[in-house]
């Protein structure tokens, strides 16, 4: 269960100008004006902000209005209040969850690009001690993956060694990266079978670990 809501927080009071008087009373410079403002949260996180209520108020008879509630012949206060609703922003601080969202999503996508550029760039270059995550499908259709590594790189070509363990783990390499877990015979693949293998999908990420 998600929990959301609303909530808001007073932004800017002013005491009036001296030309406003109460629509109720007439007292001359009794008017407050106030600017709120209204943020949606999810889990009391401040989310955004999304809308700025306005309300003047009498400090001698205690009359309060929303802009649009203020009786005909008020338009001094009325503009008043619009004017300082305008000029108000709402506090930086309200946008806080959608900044960490914003920011969580940027780095999401940059350390997943940076991951696929390794990987092609790995591809490309083999060397000794490089481990290739494999998926495939069992009988049923679900991935599976396993471990290939390199234990020979040069010219158009590597030598490696086939883990010999599946996991449905698509990140195996804690799980089955033990020396006694591979195969004792290698065998050879070309770059071009290891390019075609990650274009495929086949081939799903390599871990540099040196030798
Ligand atoms: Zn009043």
């Amino acid at each position: 269960m998600i929990i959301y809501g609303t909530n808001g927080s007073l932004v800017r009071t002013v005491g009036a100008e001296p030309e406003l008087a109460c629509p109720a009373c007439t007292t001359p410079r009794a008017m407050r004006l106030s600017v709120f403002s209204r943020y949606l949260h999810v889990y009391w996180i401040p989310l955004l902000p999304y809308t700025k209520p306005a309300v003047a108020q009498c400090t001698r008879c205690g009359g309060a209005w929303e802009a649009s509630e203020l009786p005909p012949g008020a338009g001094e206060v009325q503009q008043a209040l619009r004017r300082l609703k305008k000029e108000t922003r709402a506090p930086w601080w309200q946008w806080s969850g959608l900044a960490v969202l914003g920011a969580g999503l940027g780095w999401g996508l940059l350390a997943n690009n940076q991951d696929e550029r390794d990987t092609a760039a790995y591809v490309a270059a083999p060397q000794v001690g490089d481990v290739y995550t494999i998926r495939s499908a069992d009988s049923t259709g679900h991935a599976q993956y396993s471990l290939l590594k390199v234990v020979g790189a040069q010219g158009n070509g590597v030598e490696l060694v086939a883990n010999e363990y599946v996991t449905d783990d698509a990140h195996p390499l804690q799980q089955l990266n033990f020396p006694e877990r591979y195969a004792q015979e290698s065998f050879p693949l070309t770059n071009l079978d290891l390019r075609i293998m990650l274009n495929k999908g086949e081939l799903t990420d390599v871990d540099r670990l040196g030798q």
